[in-house]
């Protein structure tokens, strides 16, 4: 996880070791040599490493299907504050014994120690069969057509919605084509793995289907390139929290209102995210960018309908006041009990996750 940036793989795949920080790409390419696949993906593929990924317990596109960046951890290697390593990755480690310290690292963004290897769960790889594009009303339709096919095709692999103003900004600002006939609110991207029967999904007429790879990884650039030309136009206020799937339109429907009522009628707002899992990306344009009470206000809108105030990017220094929106403060108390007995002297990331006492 820490080194020099050259893979060795002396043929033992299970023993390929990087020395240095790997991005997450790397990982994806070299288990794909053997036919498997990791089971976090996202946008940042080429710049965020595999030790971000597990401090910040990443999500991403494939969450719905293999779970978030903790759930792929067998085991790791991390320094702790005093110096000493713990190594819970070796295969006979007892499960059942005591806590599960590679948990509680995932996600502590590096609050508790610092993570220098880590034994990663692969998947086999299952080939995409289809990815869908279709114009959806808003993302309370959205979310309920992900619910329907999502029961009908159990290789779902990938939900992902965007307003229209993001998918339109990107046809902008990259001169592509519109992907349908029409225009629609907002857009549903689906990947579908497995068998599927298409006539049976009952899709509307005005849907872009793709089984090539080349056409599938299209469809795909209309989401994963909206963070970019969302910053070729805008310095945005960029919100990452979750809400829970029977919200998402009531949440939506407020958030106009709450950034009306903050920021005034001047704000574009732009909506994109894992929708199957309730992570959305809040993006806020033409709003001076230093002043952070809209930020505010949408995460506590977010915690207001039982989400979190960060969905997959962690807390770091900025949102520390906002902790105890999602958490309880017996939560914060547990936590701040284990760091200061892991790092009494509080010379990890100091600042960083836990508000100040
Ligand atoms: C276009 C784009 C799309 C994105 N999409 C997603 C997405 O879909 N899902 C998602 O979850 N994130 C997404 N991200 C966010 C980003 O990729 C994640 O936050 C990533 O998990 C952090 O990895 P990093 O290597 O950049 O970590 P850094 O930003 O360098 O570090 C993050 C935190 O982890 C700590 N840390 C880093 N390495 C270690 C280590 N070895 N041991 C202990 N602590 C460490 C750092 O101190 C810091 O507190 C996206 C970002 C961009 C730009």
């Amino acid at each position: 996880v820490l080194g020099d940036g050259r893979a060795r793989d002396a043929g033992d795949f299970s023993q390929l070791t990087w020395r240095q920080r790997p991005a997450v790409g790397q990982l994806h390419q070299h288990a794909a040599k053997a036919g498997f696949r990791y089971g976090v993906d996202l946008a940042s593929r080429d710049s965020a490493t595999v030790g971000g990924t597990i401090a910040t317990n990443a999500g991403g596109i494939h969450t719905i299907r293999y779970g978030p960046t903790r759930a792929q951890l067998i085991g790791l290697t991390a320094v702790l504050a005093d110096g000493q390593i713990i190594d819970t990755s070796s295969a006979a480690a007892p499960v059942s014994a005591g806590y599960d310290l590679a948990a509680l690292l995932a996600g502590s963004e590096g609050t508790l120690g610092v993570i220098t290897a880590a034994r990663l769960r692969l998947w086999p790889i299952e080939p995409v069969a289809a990815v869908l594009l279709l114009g959806v009303a808003g993302i309370e339709p959205a979310a309920e057509l992900y619910r329907r096919i999502r029961a009908e095709v159990p290789g779902l692999a990938a939900a992902e919605y965007a307003d229209a103003a993001g998918l339109e900004l990107v046809c902008r600002v990259s001169g592509r084509r519109r992907p349908l006939a029409a225009t629609y609110p907002g857009y549903l991207l689906l990947e579908l793995t497995g068998p599927f029967e298409l006539a049976a999904l009952d899709l509307p007429d005005d849907a872009a289907v793709a089984t090539e790879r080349a056409d599938q990884r299209a469809l795909w650039e209309y989401r994963e390139r909206i963070t970019e030309a969302i910053a070729s136009v805008s310095r945005p206020h960029k919100i990452d929290v979750s809400v829970p799937q029977g919200v998402l339109g009531a949440f939506r429907s407020e958030l106009d209102e709450v950034v009306r009522a903050t920021a005034g009628g001047t704000s574009e707002v732009i909506v994109f995210g894992h929708l199957g899992v309730g992570n959305l990306h809040v993006n806020i344009l033409d709003q001076n960018p230093d002043d952070v009470s809209i930020d505010a206000a949408v995460a506590r809108l977010a915690a207001s309908f039982g989400g979190s105030v960060a969905a997959e990017h962690g807390i770091g220094r900025a949102k520390t006041g906002w902790l105890g929106w999602s958490r309880s403060e017996a939560e914060i108390a547990a936590m701040r009990a284990i760091k200061s007995a892991l790092d009494p002297a509080g010379m990890l990331n100091p600042g960083v996750l836990l508000p100040a006492a």
